[in-house]
């Protein structure tokens, strides 16, 4: 099975999503738990969440990826700004519960001068407070560019976050095509020797989802810009391989590419001939 689709407005609410899901093809979807740039959540609608479940389970979607607001930093040194990663996640894995058994994605962090050692320790004590024995949402590290004092954009800091999490089986990684590019691993002429470092390093039973991007930048520019699907550094052809690759591709694949919804479907519609097994 290809799960595949995109980042959504969570803004009219779940079934709104599936929807939008079903509308240009895609089986799995991204949305924010709220305000990218952080903020109070919206109330969750329990029938909007019912709808939304009926309509995913009738039309086979994957796992869905909520995305946490991208301004918390789980590794910060402001002990108000600390305490705001804190309560941002356990909050939001506490409203995931609702739509159980998916996934909750947040960017690892800055160090901003700390040192990459401290900020891990940060990330690693968040997260053994927040996460539960009982709670069904998988928390995943997004690879990250590399920007200024960025935590994350190479495995071995994601091992280091991974190896002292207490309930190991509930955190993994998501891959971002663009940032790890960015970050300065070659998954255009090299995609086979990035995945063995990654599996050496982290393990690929630890890698859980993809964010499908291309990039607008050259490899290690450290820059995170995205780029649609064969309009960036990467390429189409190495997007193809990135989609059909034998460890990859039962994975689900989320684009954050710049488009609006017409312009995911084409993308979706695309990466559909490049595979095999798409329905
Ligand atoms: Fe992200
Ligand atoms: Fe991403
Ligand atoms: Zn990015």
């Amino acid at each position: 099975m290809f799960y595949i689709g995109c980042h959504l407005s969570a803004a009219k609410g779940f079934f709104s999503m599936g929807k939008d899901a079903l509308k240009i093809g895609a089986n799995v979807f991204q949305f924010f738990t709220r305000n990218p740039r952080g903020g109070t959540a919206k109330k969750i609608d329990r029938n909007d969440v019912d709808e939304f479940l009926k309509t995913a389970r009738e039309n086979r979607f994957g796992i869905i990826m909520a995305h946490a607001p991208y301004t918390l930093n789980a590794a910060a040194k402001d002990p108000d700004i600390y305490r705001f990663a804190f309560d941002t996640i356990q909050d939001d894995l506490k409203r995931m519960e609702l739509i159980p058994y998916n996934y909750y994605n947040f960017h690892p962090g800055f160090h901003l001068g700390q040192g990459v050692q401290t900020g891990i320790d940060k990330i690693v004590f968040l997260l053994n407070k927040v996460i539960t024995e009982k709670q069904t949402t998988t928390i995943l590290l997004e690879t990250m560019a590399g920007k200024g004092t960025e935590i994350g954009s190479n495995f071995e800091e994601l091992k280091a976050v991974l190896e002292k999490i207490i309930f190991s089986d509930k955190v993994g990684v998501c891959l971002d095509t663009c940032h790890v590019f960015d970050a300065g691993y070659d998954i255009v002429t090299r995609l086979d020797d990035v995945l063995d470092e990654f599996d050496r390093i982290v393990g690929l039973k630890k890698l859980k989802a993809i964010h499908l991007n291309d990039s607008k930048n050259l490899r290690a520019s450290h820059k995170d810009r995205h780029e649609k699907l064969g309009q960036g550094c990467i390429g189409i052809d190495a997007i193809r391989r990135i989609i059909n690759h034998p460890s990859l591709r039962s994975l689900p694949f989320y684009l954050e590419t710049p488009n609006q919804l017409d312009g995911y479907a084409k993308e979706i519609a695309l990466l559909k001939t490049f595979r095999t097994d798409s329905e």
